[in-house]
């Protein structure tokens, strides 16, 4: 196949032709320069590499539903909030049932991978890696320890079986459980992740002590945290659909000021569908209704590149021959592509002929 139109990858929007075989790209170069072969199909549309879900809660999905009434702290909040006594009441057999069809839904929209807080201790764990198990969406798996205090036996079961802990925020932990947390992660070479400023806002030197790998939301953050989080270089994930359903936006046209490192996420599957394209398109908008806009090409790199970065494979996010990508081609016009790619993608644009075959060949 030969798409002429644009590449929008870790080197930025640019014209060019892309001949790609069996869902890799085998060719690439100045648009109009490549020739197509004899039955070779010609497309016009953008290449880019398959997008990252970089904060989900998918076992939340075994019961989508409008949010009752009521403050996020009481839906969502450890041990006894309506989420975890829904968790709690769930077969694991429907909640393996739920998170299949949710990935499902991933792969349709050309997820590549996602990040998920897995809930429910190495159970959860568990759980989610079966669920996962044979899918083409990558799944990278934060667990979260239930035993407080923290118990090491239990920290270190989940580290052995998971990619890292995800806990819920600093206010939620002492800081004694964060420290400790931290100190296994980093000892263990794996991710340590915390929610940080969704419903109040936190002092930085609660969730920056110790240094996380990944905060998300920071929908409270004032533009001094921004520039602070920034300055130790922590990856923020953000869920702008997911705090507008409680009345609060993240500041991103700050945190792209202050050079905030950027990933994007669905959240809560139980509330919002787990499509980053959506995510995308709302978050621009959103950002113009506060007439505190956003660049196109800030999101677009939150879903597409910055992720790889942080999974510590970013030759992913190169579409070019050789690189270990997973190249997805839109059928969009080609012109702005990461205006295009940000407010217009649909899954239905995601042309299907051009998508690999084999699952697991991503890294
Ligand atoms: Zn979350």
């Amino acid at each position: 196949m030969l798409v002429e139109g644009a590449i929008l990858d870790r080197d930025g929007p640019r014209p060019a032709a892309v001949r790609l075989r069996g869902g890799a790209v085998v060719e690439v170069g100045q648009r109009g320069t490549l020739r197509p072969h004899p039955d070779e199909h010609k497309v016009r549309g953008i290449v880019v590499p398959a997008p990252v879900n970089s904060h989900t809660h998918l076992g939340d999905a075994v019961s989508v539903r409008e949010p009752p009434d009521g403050p996020v702290e009481d839906l969502v909040a450890a041990p006894h909030g309506y989420k975890f006594r829904l968790l709690a009441s769930s077969t694991r057999a429907a909640k393996v049932k739920a998170i299949r069809a949710a990935l499902s839904r991933m792969n349709e929209e050309g997820t590549g991978t996602v990040v998920d807080f897995r809930e429910e201790g190495l159970d959860g764990v568990r759980l989610l890696r079966y669920a996962a198990r044979g899918q083409p969406v990558r799944v990278v798996i934060l667990g979260r320890p239930v035993a407080r205090p923290i118990d090491p036996a239990e920290l270190s079961g989940i580290l052995a079986e998971s990619d890292g802990i995800g806990l819920s925020s600093a206010r939620d932990e002492t800081a004694t459980a964060r420290r400790t947390v931290g100190r296994a992660c980093r000892a263990a070479g794996k991710h340590f992740a915390l929610h940080a400023s969704e419903a109040v806002r936190e002092r930085p030197e609660t969730f920056l002590d110790p240094k996380p790998d990944l905060l998300v939301h920071l929908a409270k953050a004032t533009e001094e945290d921004l520039l602070e989080v920034a300055a130790d270089r922590v990856t923020v994930a953000v869920c702008p659909r997911s705090n507008a359903l409680f009345a609060r936006q993240p500041n991103l046209a700050g945190m792209e000021r202050a050079g905030v490192s950027l990933l994007v996420g669905t959240d809560n599957a139980m509330f919002q569908a787990p499509s980053v394209w959506r995510e995308l398109e709302f978050a621009y908008v959103a950002t113009r209704l506060k007439g505190r806009p956003v660049s196109a090409g800030y999101l677009a790199r939150a879903a597409l590149v910055e992720p790889y970065r942080w999974l510590g494979i970013p030759e992913a996010s190169s579409i070019s021959v050789g690189a270990p990508c997973r190249p997805l081609v839109l059928r969009l016009p080609p012109d702005d592509p990461e205006y295009q790619v940000v407010t217009r993608t649909t899954e239905h644009l995601i042309l299907r002929s051009a998508r690999p075959r084999v699952a697991g060949r991503f890294p």
